[in-house]
């Protein structure tokens, strides 16, 4: 059982949706205010209100949402569970993700970067192509796979550490992640949030906790 999947801990009961850890418009112009209102309050409070149904009153609701993925992730009778939990948890994963300060990673993560990519530019080209070329429904997500970073998918609500690797960013891939300001554009919108955005700090504090 993974006991840190975040140093944050971020959101972890199945029950209540995190607020956004910025206005909507913090990411303008790269995310409008509008995609942010319809993807945190329509999308994601979504899947939550979901969950709270299918599991509000069963002894899942007092585990944490990381718990429910794992019981679930491998059992089709709990599809509908594993489904809502991962998109509720993916998201409060998103959201930390993202950031309006254009930052670099510093010490020992950027260290890991050079190592295993060669730069952060080569990195950042991993991370958007990874995410771009998701075919259909899906995250973006730079992980610790057996120590080493990599930029990898998955498809629809799936995590990566129910595969065994650490999360330190995602990018979603979704279609209402980016189509009210970019309808077909995904590469433009991910090459742009990936370059700018990234919420670097929150990946170090996951790396440190990997
Ligand atoms: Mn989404």
């Amino acid at each position: 059982m993974p006991t840190a999947i975040t140093a944050d801990r971020i959101g972890h009961s199945p029950l209540a949706q995190p607020p956004l850890p910025y206005a909507e418009t913090a990411l303008e112009p790269v995310i409008s205010a509008k995609t942010i209102a319809f993807h945190y309050g329509k999308h994601h409070k979504g899947y939550f209100d979901t969950l709270l149904k299918l599991v509000g009153d069963t002894p899942m609701a007092d585990r944490s949402l990381e718990e429910i993925i794992v019981a679930t992730a491998s059992d089709a009778g709990q599809r509908k569970i594993f489904n809502n939990a991962a998109q509720a948890w993916n998201h409060n994963f998103y959201w930390n993700s993202l950031t309006s300060d254009h930052q670099a990673p510093d010490g020992v993560l950027a260290a890991a970067i050079d190592r295993d990519f060669g730069s952060l530019d080569a990195c950042k080209t991993a991370l958007a192509e990874a995410s771009i070329a998701q075919f259909g429904t899906g995250w973006g997500w730079l992980v610790v796979d057996n120590g080493t970073l990599k930029a990898v998918s998955t498809e629809d609500a799936d995590v990566p550490f129910v595969h065994g690797q650490v999360p330190l960013l995602t990018v979603d891939v979704w279609e209402h992640a980016y189509y009210l300001d970019y309808q077909n554009r995904r590469p433009d919108h991910v090459k742009t949030l990936v370059d700018g955005h990234m919420n670097w700090a929150f990946a170090a504090r996951n790396f440190a906790n990997a």
